[in-house]
């Protein structure tokens, strides 16, 4: 007797991608040691204000199959022209938040927190329907999002997860801010700010992105901003959906947030998580060593434009147990998620 076994190539969605894996088709039961994409279980509401508009929004972050990846839908718009790529490349550049475009030039604003969630989590594919042109900013955090999500769960799908795996050092510059990517086995983000109210001051912090440190670590720290700054954007008509409950305002000295800090470095602990949500736009997990000092959400996208146009600095890899076992997502622990109000 034989036994046909018929073997099919996977090759998943990335241009740049040149690997592939083979399964059985008899049983469909993949003949390697994977790590497999994942999705969410169920659709998850989110209902906030966002934070520039200070408009009512619904987000939903809903399951997608493999090699979806992470994709806004602008449920207001016209089907057709709804749909934005959670990508790098669809990043319009903004100073205060990241903001993203499609082709039709249709918006949404804000996505880091819940790109960084995703990210944070492991899960891979998503649709993340929006009602409005910015995501809800919540409490300034990504930690109702990872309460959504952890309560959800995800479920396994049927393709391995890639990885990009960074091959030589990139750095991007913009007056004293740097943005920097080097080889690393696993994602570790390092941050450093310097500010000149002293109740942010000078803060340095460096955290493995794997062993659930996010969701540990840095998902409840939340978005801050000087009441300086406060002012000068209310008058031009921004952060209207801003308040003291979703975000730190700090004026010299003082926090002016009722019950103060939820950890006493939140501010670059916030850093880190807008860092992770922006690297996130990569597409994949990234193993690399990331370091920023004093960068923003327009120049760790500039970092990412440098990367994917210097092919020799990464390639992408399919994820054994070994390697899925260090990126963002791994170690998630529900008991690790921070209480806060
Ligand atoms: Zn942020």
């Amino acid at each position: 007797m034989f036994q046909l076994v018929a073997k099919i190539e996977l090759r998943l969605w990335h241009p740049f991608f040149i690997s592939s894996v083979t399964i059985s088709e008899t049983s469909f039961t993949l003949t390697y040691e994977d790590k497999l994409q994942t999705t969410v279980n169920t659709p998850i509401p989110f209902d906030g204000v966002g934070l520039h508009s200070g408009a009512a929004v619904r987000l939903v972050i809903r399951p997608a199959g493999a090699d979806h990846g992470i994709v806004f839908r602008r449920v207001d718009c016209a089907s057709e022209v709804g749909d934005i790529p959670g990508m790098w490349d669809h990043v319009l550049q903004s100073p205060l938040c990241t903001k993203l475009e499609n082709a039709q030039g249709i918006q949404v604003s804000t996505v880091e927190h819940v790109m960084a969630a995703l990210m944070g989590c492991g899960v891979h594919n998503a649709l993340v329907t929006v009602d409005g042109p910015e995501a809800p900013i919540l409490d300034g955090s990504s930690v109702e999002f990872v309460r959504g999500i952890l309560s959800c769960g995800l479920r396994q799908l049927d393709r391995p997860v890639r990885a990009l795996r960074v091959l030589a050092p990139v750095e991007v510059r913009r007056g004293d801010a740097v943005a920097r990517l080097t080889p690393h086995n696993e994602l570790t983000i390092e941050f450093d700010i310097d500010f000149a109210d002293t109740a942010i001051g000078v803060q340095k912090k460096t955290l493995n992105m794997a062993n659930g440190s996010f969701v540990r670590e840095l998902a409840s720290s939340r978005t801050f901003c000087r009441k300086s700054d406060v002012d000068a954007m209310r008058a031009n008509g921004l952060a209207l959906g801003g308040t003291l409950e979703n975000a730190v305002v700090v004026d010299g000295a003082d926090v002016l947030s009722p019950g103060g800090l939820r950890h006493q470095d939140e501010a670059v602990r916030h850093k880190m998580l807008d860092a992770l949500g922006d690297l996130a736009l990569a597409g994949a997990p990234i193993l690399g060593h990331y370091h920023g000092s004093r960068a923003g959400h327009a120049l760790t996208n500039d970092l990412l434009r440098l990367l994917f146009a210097t092919p020799d600095s990464f390639e992408w890899m399919i994820c054994d147990a070994d390697v899925a076992a260090r990126l963002p997502g791994a170690g998630v622990h529900w008991g690790e998620l921070p209480r806060v109000a």
